[in-house]
């Protein structure tokens, strides 16, 4: 199930981020309704043929004030150390630089499959500028125009066809896949730990293709878990570890394979724009969330201040209102047990199937307890919902027509739906159809 990850690497102005932007599309989606949660454009899904995988743009993580070179290298460690295949870009315009030469030098290194773009080839008259790129090599060259969108499909032809087979990682059903994540230093890789060693579970490493990412699995009360390698936990002290780019990536990666996302939060440095922002892609991605208060030893813990800081919390993440919180100690082990049996609620929620006659029971109910509203004089009429996918649960309702649903309305369906069904630690979706 996992994805594969495609990194683009090359020296700046070859067209990293003008690539990336064709081949993701329109697929980035913006942001519904979060203030002040924006993306950042270095990571996105993009599709080729039957393949979904997910593109890296190595370009956008500016790493400090690093000089130049010093960060192109570290840009191609990351494709290397995140991808599954790399597409090392060049200038077909400009030929052969020093610089193309010292990234080169990186990935011969690697053990990663290259593919080698050569662009800004922009008319077939150009193409005989490739051949002096074979020298690199890595093979053949493939002309291609980011601005143009031309020879993109025989690129991404080579590129998939590096792709492991389908089979690659058994997710199964039956297991809850889980990460952690959360801005550098509140305490990720100490709860990892905790949970590993408190819980007295067998835990098997399950090495990843990528060759970083080592997930966990254990098995606790009968349910078996794996816990999703992200910050690099146990393989720590890359230069470019703390950029914050790399970690929101990092955590992107997690969020993609998890079922329930842990969004941690740190009890003695308070909430941050940075903690929302995280838990904004958590959302985003539709995954079941909680919240967790870590180093809840540092706080002289009465039961005023769980309360003022879930209240805190409250109005830092409405868009998480359906979260639940769980305070704790990864160094003390503090109210650590409480946190599986929270994940495997949420995580049956996430995965939860309505049966439709009740549920139009329920909406029937809304309906009468609340009527529809009218818009210029025509009146919004709900025939029947039905739920159409889970992980998140996601429901269809069919109207009339769906100009007439008014995001209240809409708010209000979804919690009269949570009311009857009890959806806490999952998001739900509501997609208004037009009956046929
Ligand atoms: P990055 O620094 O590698 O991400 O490069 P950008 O995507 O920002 O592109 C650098 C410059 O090259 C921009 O001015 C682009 O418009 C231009 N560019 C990108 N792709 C092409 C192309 O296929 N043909 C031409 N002529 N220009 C391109
Ligand atoms: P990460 O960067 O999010 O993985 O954070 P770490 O797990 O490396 O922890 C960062 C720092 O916070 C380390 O010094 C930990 O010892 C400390 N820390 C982690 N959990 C707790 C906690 O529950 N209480 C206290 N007081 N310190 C903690």
């Amino acid at each position: 199930m996992r994805k594969s990850v495609v990194a683009i690497v090359g020296r700046p102005n070859v067209g990293k981020s003008t690539i990336f932007n064709r081949l993701v599309g329109e697929r980035i989606s913006i942001v519904e309704d979060i203030p002040g949660v924006t993306r950042d454009r270095i990571y996105a899904e993009a599709e080729w043929l039957n393949h979904t995988f997910s593109l890296i743009d190595t370009g956008g993580i500016e790493i400090g004030d690093e000089p130049l070179l010093v960060q192109m290298r570290q840009q191609a460690e990351i494709a290397i150390d995140e991808a599954d295949v790399i597409i090392f870009l060049v200038n077909g315009r400009e030929g052969i630089t020093a610089a193309d030469e010292e990234v080169a030098k990186l990935l011969y290194k690697s053990n990663k499959p290259i593919v080698l773009g050569v662009n800004k080839v922009d008319n077939p008259e150009m193409r005989d500028a490739i051949y002096e790129f074979y020298s690199l090599g890595f093979g053949e060259p493939y002309p291609i125009s980011g601005a143009h969108g031309l020879g993109l499909g025989d690129l991404l032809d080579k590129v998939v066809s590096y792709f492991p087979e389908a089979a690659d990682e058994d997710q199964d059903e039956d297991t809850i896949y889980f990460s952690v994540i959360g801005r550098p230093n509140v305490g990720k890789s100490s709860l990892v730990n905790a949970i590993l060693n408190e819980e007295r579970v067998i835990v098997s490493n399950i090495e990843g293709t990528t060759r970083d990412a080592i997930d966990s699995r254990f098995t606790k009360d009968g349910q078996d878990y794996v816990i999703i390698d992200t910050a690099g936990m146990r393989k720590r002290g890359k230069i470019y570890e703390s950029v914050e780019k790399y970690s929101v990536l990092r955590a992107l990666k997690a969020i993609e394979r998890s079922d329930v996302v842990l969004v941690l939060l740190d009890a003695e440095t308070g909430i941050r724009e940075q903690d929302k922002k995280i838990a904004g892609y958590a959302h985003d991605a539709g995954r079941a969330i909680i919240i967790v208060v870590n180093k809840w030893d540092t706080v002289k813990a009465t039961e005023k201040s769980m309360d003022e800081f879930e209240k805190q919390i409250r109005a830092h993440f409405q868009f998480l209102d359906y979260a639940p919180i769980v305070f704790l100690s990864a160094k003390t082990k503090k109210r650590l047990h409480t946190l599986l049996p929270v994940i495997r609620n949420a995580s049956e929620n996430h995965a939860k199937r309505i049966p439709t006659n009740v549920l139009n029971d329920v909406i029937m109910d809304a309906l009468a307890m609340n009527p529809t509203p009218t818009y210029k004089g025509k009146r919004l009429k709900i025939l029947y919902a039905t739920q159409v996918s889970v992980k998140p649960p996601t429901f269809a309702v069919f109207v009339n027509d769906p100009e007439l649903m008014h995001f209240s309305y809409q708010r209000f369906l979804e919690n009269q739906i949570r009311n009857a069904f009890g959806f806490e630690g999952t998001p739900i979706k509501i997609l208004t159809r037009k009956r046929q």
